[in-house]
């Protein structure tokens, strides 16, 4: 983090009180800044405490150059933030707060309360210790042509012309977060490129029979292998009314939604037995009784759940192969016809926003100078284990860097503005 600014405090206005937010407010701070944080909800932090709900991964454990992979063509305008602020200092950070971390079987790493209530408590203390004024049921509503930030709230317009400014509001999925994408307008009228805003994380759509949803609809389907294309990844399937959601698929939403986008659909393929190679599953068949049904040959030699077996009667418009080996060949490869994505609304995080190419290294607008974008808000994508909320800590210390060296630099401080609320 950065010295204590010397001589009259420049003043910063933090837009959007989320995890990227609220972090560039506290690296300010700690630095001497005065910084204002405007959140349009009534408290800060929403998404972040409904992150919580899922356990809160919070980064993950692997090796750097894996990790850095997983944010695809993004990785190297991410890179330098991610190596200044690593999964090692988000951990040192979380346990500074009272919340010392663990690395679960699978990498990811979680607060050992598996939430985020105690952790947004202790780290809203903290900020309001070091003097950030945090304000609520305000929304930031654009620039007026002299460059001065508009803020709405119930009292009323306000107008503020901070040293720096740092945006920090979010995707646009689970809007009742607050979170609803609104600044795209906002962004787009003063020039700057915003990528179409795209559910990432999401579920899919499947047509599935009335008889399956009625049956399954709510039920997981667990530890099966995916595929789609070249890209593949083991995990769990929920079963909803609309088609499927969970981790499984959730790491596939870039090769899905581009099928999707190119075609209008995409195919899914699952291996319900990932532990089994496909001679095993054959000869498992093969040991059936000579009166057994279908189903009690998938039940009881291969172990599946009736909702697997069920998405295999799907697959196949109920008709089961009578032949042992085509059966097992199926077990290992179902094709579940995918037709959509579900709503952005619902989908765990956002793929486009302000282009990568409109920021520089400090992720500061190259036509707004002054002005710093941080998080889901800009286009990166990234699958779930923890990549997102790292993205979101790495570019908010990196942009409240870059607001230090501006400032740093600039030398007059101290905002204009009529009253910030
Ligand atoms: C169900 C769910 C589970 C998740 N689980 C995980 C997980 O386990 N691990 C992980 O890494 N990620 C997870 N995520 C994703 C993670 O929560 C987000 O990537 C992260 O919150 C993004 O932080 P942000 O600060 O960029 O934006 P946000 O958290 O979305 O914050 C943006 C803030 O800006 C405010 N705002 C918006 N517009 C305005 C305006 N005009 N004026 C003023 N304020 C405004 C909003 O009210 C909000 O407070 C999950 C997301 C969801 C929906």
């Amino acid at each position: 983090m950065s010295d204590h600014v010397e001589g009259p405090r420049p003043v910063v206005v933090v837009l959007g009180g989320g995890p990227g937010g609220l972090m560039a407010a506290e690296v300010l701070a700690t630095a001497g800044v005065a910084v204002t944080v405007v959140g349009a909800m009534p408290s800060v932090g929403r998404k972040f405490l409904l992150a919580g709900r899922g356990g809160l991964n919070l980064t993950h454990s692997e090796p750097f150059d894996a990790f850095l992979a997983r944010y695809g063509t993004a990785a190297p305008h991410l890179r330098t933030a991610l190596q200044n602020f690593t999964s090692d200092d988000l951990r040192a950070w979380c346990a500074g707060l009272g919340e010392p971390t663990f690395v679960g079987s699978s990498g990811r790493v979680f607060p050992e309360s598996f939430r985020a209530n105690r952790l947004l408590e202790a780290w809203v203390a903290r900020l309001t210790d070091l003097g950030v004024d945090l304000r609520t049921g305000q929304r930031w509503t654009g620039w007026h042509d002299d460059g001065t930030l508009e803020l709405r709230s119930a009292d009323g317009v306000v107008t503020v012309r901070p040293d720096a400014t740092v945006l920090a509001l979010g995707g646009a999925s689970w809007p009742s977060t607050g979170s609803d994408g609104s600044w795209r307008q906002l962004v787009g009228a003063a020039g700057v490129e915003v990528t179409p805003l795209r559910p990432a994380n999401s579920g899919v759509d499947v047509d599935w029979t009335p008889v399956f949803v009625d049956r399954f609809a709510g039920e997981p389907i667990k530890n099966v292998a995916v595929r789609c294309g070249e890209e593949r990844t083991r995990g769990e399937l929920m079963v909803t009314e609309h088609g499927l959601e969970g981790g499984a698929v959730y790491a596939l939403s870039r090769p899905l939604h581009d099928d999707i986008d190119r075609s209008g659909g995409a195919v899914l393929r699952v291996d319900l037995c990932p532990d089994l190679e496909p001679d095993a599953v054959r000869q498992r068949i093969a040991r059936r009784r000579a009166k057994d049904s279908r189903s009690t040959v998938l039940r009881r030699q291969l172990g599946l759940a009736p909702a697997a077996v069920g998405l295999l009667r799907d697959a196949t418009a109920n008709q089961l192969p009578a032949d042992d080996d085509a059966l097992g060949a199926l077990v290992k490869d179902v094709p579940v016809r995918v037709t959509g994505s579900a709503p952005l609304d619902r989908a765990i995080s956002t793929a486009g926003g302000i282009s990568l190419d409109e920021v520089d290294e400090h992720f500061m607008l190259r036509r707004r100078p002054g002005t710093f974008v941080v998080g889901e808000m800009l286009d990166w994508e990234a699958p779930t284990g923890g990549y997102l909320l790292q993205a979101t800590f790495s570019t908010a210390v990196a942009a409240a860097q870059g607001v230090l060296d501006l400032l740093g630099g600039s030398a007059a401080h101290g905002a204009q503005h009529d009253e910030l609320g």
